[in-house]
């Protein structure tokens, strides 16, 4: 089978930019260089990755754990079924982060609520050098994924991986800085009839009834584990953002407020606990 023949079958049942890059990932080979050598025959044991994938993808799974990886804030990560595919909103919680970042102290304690594949975790590690972060999931095989790209990345020894319920998983005493979190936030009967999101872990993103439920404990529970005047941000689904604020508001945060993605649609809720007399940078 040439390259031009495999791009072919694949855009047939894939569509082209998706074939496109199932055959670079099997076949290990750059876009340039498959489309310079539309002749060239693909070696058979790349036409097998890429009849697999390309099955494994006509299936509904998503391109992302097909391909096993996929970039967060331009870094490749490591990606498959133990965690949640990094959307490109959750790019809002590190840009707030990195903004809020020169406020705060030399050393500080960043916590990742719910870290998934460990993306908010490990670009944070690299963007906040000073920073010491400790990463919590409920799912162990989440955390495994995790350490696995903090490794790739340098950063393994930064960050402290735990298990466990919110913030039953910390350490007694810490008190972080900065509490970040992408919760699971879509309601139950949404999620049961999103064929989109049936192969990722139902844990990531499962939030009760009306979405709300892990929203509803971040917010009451993680005023205890800051600073006086640290901060939460929480990415939130679309349409959630103003009962949210509307939660922190009643919970006793200060300066709540939220941050948009392109389009201007408020995907992160920030708040910050009462006590500093300091004033809100920028
Ligand atoms: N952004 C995801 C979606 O709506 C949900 C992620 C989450 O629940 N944290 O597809």
């Amino acid at each position: 089978m040439t390259v031009g023949e495999a791009l072919a079958a694949g855009t047939r049942r894939v569509g082209r930019r998706e074939a496109a890059l199932l055959l670079q990932h099997a076949a290990r080979r750059s876009a340039l260089e498959l489309v310079t050598r539309l002749d060239a025959a693909v070696p058979p044991r790349s036409v097998g990755r890429f009849l697999r994938g390309l099955d494994r993808r006509a299936a509904g799974e998503p391109l992302q754990y097909v391909l096993g990886e996929w970039e967060f804030w331009s870094l490749p990560l490591r990606v498959d079924r133990r965690a949640l595919v990094p959307r490109p909103e959750t790019e809002l919680l590190v840009e707030e982060a990195l903004r809020l970042a020169p406020g705060l102290p030399k050393r500080p304690v960043l916590v990742d609520m719910g870290t998934g594949s460990g993306c908010l975790a490990v670009v944070l590690a690299r963007e906040l050098p000073a920073a010491r972060i400790l990463a919590v999931d409920l799912s162990a095989p989440a955390l495994d994924l995790a350490r696995a790209n903090a490794r790739r990345h340098g950063t393994g020894r930064r960050i402290t991986f735990l298990r466990g319920d919110l913030f039953a998983a910390l350490p007694a005493g810490v008190a972080a800085d900065l509490i970040l979190s992408n919760p699971p936030y879509v309601p139950s009967g949404e999620l049961a009839a999103a064929r989109e999101l049936a192969a990722e872990p139902a844990l990531a993103l499962d939030g009760g009834p009306d979405g709300l439920a892990l929203l509803r404990r971040l917010a009451r529970e993680a005023v205890d584990r800051l600073v006086p005047g640290g901060y939460l941000l929480l990415e939130v689904g679309d349409g959630q953002a103003e009962r949210v604020c509307r939660l922190l508001a009643q919970g006793g945060w200060e300066e709540v407020g939220t941050v948009g993605d392109l389009a201007g649609t408020p995907r992160v809720v920030r708040g910050r606990r009462p006590g500093s007399g300091a004033g809100w940078p920028g």
